[in-house]
């Protein structure tokens, strides 16, 4: 984003006369880079102004400095050249002095008066000595010994430099170093024939300075001595240095070491000598220095000058220390500046987002949305407000009331809704309107109406959230039409319906015929889940007990997830069915219980119970009818078996009638030993037994007794059987053969009813021959027991095949219907019970015909015989035995089965 730098910037470029490469530059920088740029460029702005301003101020200062050195360059050539004057002048008048002395024209006297005269002319000169060696003659300068003498001839004012002069050389070792250099000057104007300055000297560190000057004198051509003028260099710089030069610098005369001799003592400011460029600059200690050689003197004397401190450099820094100063306030007012302009276009942008986000909102919102001034006038309608109603922005914004959404026959009830809303008096929960789109339709809404307040806290008029809520009432509607569907069904079901949570108290549902049984109480859902579980009858002294299972059952449930619970529900082989008797009730229920999960979410269990009682006693009846049919049916058979049966008995009979005769005849003809008696009569008891033995056998078979399983060895069973089939067989001439696989395991059958079976299955074979009229060869009956397997389950397998005429066309299909038959004298419920007792047993039997393969000139293939069997299993299921207590109906048969008997 732009901000107001970068913009200012842009306008600039565009205005400026900039090249076009910087333009094209400029605008290829991203918006951030240049906001970045813009704002570094018045920081850089500053920084230029700062050192433009640091330069001029260096560069004033140079000039200046450059100008006052000139200045004083000149102002100290000037005084040097005075003092240099003053010094020629002196020594051009002791020059001529000097020449009067060697041409001998003035005596010791005359020297003193012109000496008093010149120091009296001249105060820089403080002393004048004439100054002759001892010996009074002349000594050539190339030959003066060290050990020469002088002595002080003449001399006028201060001369301790003479004084010292006349003690040479045995003053030399106690001289002081500035007076060797007077010594030295004294050689070199005696050697040299010129004039001779000495270095100057100090008396002491702040007493008088002073500077001698040799003047050789040639008497008669000969070193005849020195004419010593001894100048102050106080009264020299006094006289020679100008008051106006001196007001302006701190000047001095200074020896070749630097040491001051007269004048200024100003002292060297320690920062002239660091002379740092800068400070030198700013003028802290730029004052000009200028030092020239005072050129009579020789070397030993220095005119020093130096300006003194101007206040000049003070103004510099301070203006310099103003500029730094505001260049510093202006760049921190400009980082100030930038990082407020930066605060705000975040909060600027922050109040973008939010608004954006505010409106998005609001336009996503199904909520209409419309606020009201004080006055009821509407100034302000939200986009869904707008949708719902048909009518534009521009036409309710500023509408006053009545509103154009008011339907036409509703004005004074909303009029009346509105002076409640403006009032305040509309509660939180909101109200109901009729509202009507433009279009004319008409809507139910619901609105809800809150205060507006402004920024000030001061109430401004009213929102209104308006919700279009014809489809939430259709949708209730609906919902409490199928609510009033589902309760009546369930009213009028003639089943009872619970449902209660599990481990809780309460009863969550129950209809109509589940209250009419157990009242508004949970006891009769409890009661009928936990039997259900046991899957009994109940008794009212075992109802605390199994309640008790049932909790516990329940809290183990209620460890379980929910899930796993839920998920055994939808199996219905996991759903728990079952027949029970209510004692209270006097009835059969048929109780199925469900695991589900309520409408708030918790585990419920839902308990159906159908009265099943009429059903239940059909069965009890059905069952008491089909033992007593068993019962008829083996005293039918036994009828139907009554003359093989007589037949039967008739033999012991007539053998026992035969011995009886027999004994009589030979007792009474007294030809009966006793022991032949013994014997007839053991006979005849043994015929007596087997005659009992057969009726005994009958009556066993036909007395009717309880159902009753016990373990059973299949061999013994068939050798009861056949015991009294073979009767009937035999008379009918009928072989069975039978073939009993060996080592058989029990089973646990009702031995009876399976005899039974066996006699009707083999009493029909024999019957089947008979009519079939069979030669005696094929008049045969086969029987077999084996053990075999039947869905993985061990099962032991009885078959009996016969060479009978085969079961009859239209006897297919209705073979195990009860009466049933194509014998003139039959019943026709043999096979019915048979089966029937079979599948109590939980096997199965089948029939089929055995055929012949095709014979020639025939087309179908002929009947030869026909097989019947069945298999019982070792073990009957427990399960089916001990939850279900429903009366052994016989399934229907399988269609495989059917197919076999079709075939
Ligand atoms: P009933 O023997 O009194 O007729 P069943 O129920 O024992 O009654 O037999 C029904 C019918 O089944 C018989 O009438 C007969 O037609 C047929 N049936 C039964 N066993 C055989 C068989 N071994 N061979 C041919 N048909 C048979």
């Amino acid at each position: 984003m732009f901000t107001p730098f970068a913009k200012l910037y842009a306008g600039l470029l565009r205005v400026l006369p900039i090249p076009q490469r910087l333009r094209e530059w400029w605008n290829r920088q991203a918006p951030h880079r240049q906001d970045r740029y813009a704002m570094l460029a018045p920081l850089v702005a500053v920084l230029f102004f700062f050192t433009a301003i640091v330069v001029a101020v260096g560069y004033l200062r140079i000039e200046e400095m450059e100008r006052e050195q000139e200045a004083l360059r000149r102002d100290v050539e000037y005084a040097q050249q005075r003092l240099r004057l003053r010094l020629l002048e002196r020594q051009e008048d002791l020059t001529r002095l000097a020449q009067q002395i060697s041409n001998q024209e003035l005596s010791t006297t005359q020297f003193r008066h012109r000496a008093e005269v010149i120091l009296h002319l001249y105060p820089e000169i403080q002393g004048l000595s004439w100054v002759t060696p001892v010996s009074g003659r002349a000594s050539s300068p190339s030959n003066a010994a060290p050990g020469e003498r002088f002595r002080l001839r003449a001399s006028q004012g201060y001369s301790p430099a003479a004084q010292a002069l006349a003690n040479y050389p045995s003053a030399t070792a106690s001289a002081s170093a500035s007076l060797t250099g007077s010594l030295d000057a004294f050689a070199q104007a005696r050697e040299l024939h010129q004039p001779a300055y000495a270095r100057p000297w100090l008396m002491s560190a702040d007493g008088p300075s002073w500077l001698n000057l040799f003047l050789p004198l040639q008497i008669q051509g000969r070193f005849g001595g020195v004419l010593l003028a001894e100048y102050s260099v106080d009264a020299l710089y006094d006289y020679s240095i100008s008051a106006d030069v001196s007001a302006r610098y701190a000047t001095s005369l200074r020896s070749a070491s630097g040491q001051v001799l007269a004048g200024s003592r100003v002292p060297r400011p320690k920062a002239a000598t660091s002379s740092n460029g800068l400070t030198a600059w700013l003028g802290w200690a730029g004052q000009a220095e200028q030092q020239v050689l005072v050129s009579p003197a020789g070397t030993g004397l220095v005119l020093h000058a130096q300006a003194y401190r101007a206040s000049q450099g003070l103004i510099g820094s301070s203006l310099f220390w103003l500029v730094t100063m505001l260049s510093v306030m202006t760049a921190w007012m400009l980082i100030a500046n930038w990082r407020h302009t930066r605060r705000r276009v975040q909060a600027q942008r922050a109040l973008l987002l939010e608004t954006s986000f505010r409106r998005a909102m609001e336009n996503s919102m199904p909520t209409g949305m419309r606020a009201l001034d004080p006055q009821g006038r509407i100034t302000y309608v939200n986009a869904a407000f707008c949708a719902m109603t048909g009518w534009s922005e521009q036409e309710l914004v500023g509408a006053m009331p009545p509103f154009p959404f008011w339907p036409e026959d509703s004005h004074e009830l909303l009029a009346a809704r509105l002076e409640d809303e403006l009032q305040g008096r509309i509660t939180s929960s909101g109200l109901q309107v009729r509202i009507q789109r433009k279009d004319g339709s008409l809507f139910d809404a619901r609105i809800h109406v809150s205060p507006l307040i402004d920024a000030n806290g001061q109430q401004t008029g009213w929102m209104t959230s308006m919700t279009d809520i014809t489809e939430p009432n259709r949708v209730r509607e609906q919902l409490y039409a199928s609510y009033e569907r589902f309760t009546t069904v369930l009213e009028a079901l003639d089943a009872s319906v619970s449902v209660a949570p599990l481990g809780g108290g309460e009863l969550l549902f129950a209809n109509k015929m589940y209250r009419q049984w157990f009242g508004d109480q949970n006891l009769g859902h409890v009661q009928l889940s936990s039997q259900a579980g046991h899957g009994g009858m109940d008794t009212p002294a075992g109802a605390a007990a199994r309640d008790r299972d049932n909790q516990d059952a329940v809290d183990d449930l209620a460890g379980l997830p929910a899930s796993s619970l839920l998920d055994a529900a939808d199996d219905p082989a996991e759903a728990e069915n079952a027949e029970i008797h209510v004692e209270t009730l006097d009835k059969w229920l048929e109780v199925r219980t469900r695991y589900l999960t309520w409408v708030d979410g918790r585990l419920a269990q839902m308990v159906i119970a159908t009265d099943i009682t009429p059903r239940r006693r059909a069965e009890e009846q059905a069952a008491a009818q089909a033992e007593r049919a068993q019962t008829a049916n083996r005293l039918i058979t036994m009828g139907e078996m009554a003359s093989s049966i007589a037949h039967e008995l008739n033999q012991p009979l007539a053998a026992i009638t035969n011995y009886c005769n027999g004994m009589i005849s030979r007792i009474q003809a007294r030809q009966i030993t006793e022991e032949d008696l013994l014997g007839a009569l053991d006979k005849t008891s043994r015929q007596a037994q087997r005659a009992g033995q057969i009726i005994q056998r009958i009556r066993a078979f036909v007395k009717r007794s309880e159902p009753k399983r016990v373990a059973f060895e299949a061999g013994a069973l068939v050798d009861e059987a056949i015991e009294l089939a073979d009767i009937e067989l035999r008379r009918n001439n009928v072989r069975l053969t039978r073939q009993i696989a060996d080592g058989l395991p029990n089973l646990m059958v009702d031995p009876i009813l399976i005899e039974q079976v066996l006699i009707n299955l083999l009493k029909n074979a024999a019957e089947a021959i008979v009519q079939a009229r069979r030669p005696l060869p094929q008049r045969r009956i086969d029987l077999q027991i084996q053990a075999a397997e039947v869905d993985g389950r061990p099962v032991v397998e009885f078959v009996v095949t016969d060479r009978g005429h085969g079961i009859a066309p239209e006897m297919m299909g209705h073979l195990y219907e009860a009466f049933h038959t194509t014998k003139a004298g039959g019943m026709g419920i043999g096979l019915s019970l048979c089966r029937s007792i079979v599948e109590s047993h939980q096997g199965r039997m089948r029939a089929e015909n055995l055929y012949n393969g095709p014979q020639a000139g025939t087309e179908a293939p002929e009947v030869v015989g026909c097989r019947f069997s069945f298999w019982l299993p070792l073990e009957p299921e427990p399960a089916r035995e001990a939850t279900t207590t429903r009366g052994d109906k016989p399934p229907s048969p399988s269609p495989q089965e059917d197919d076999r008997i079709r075939t």
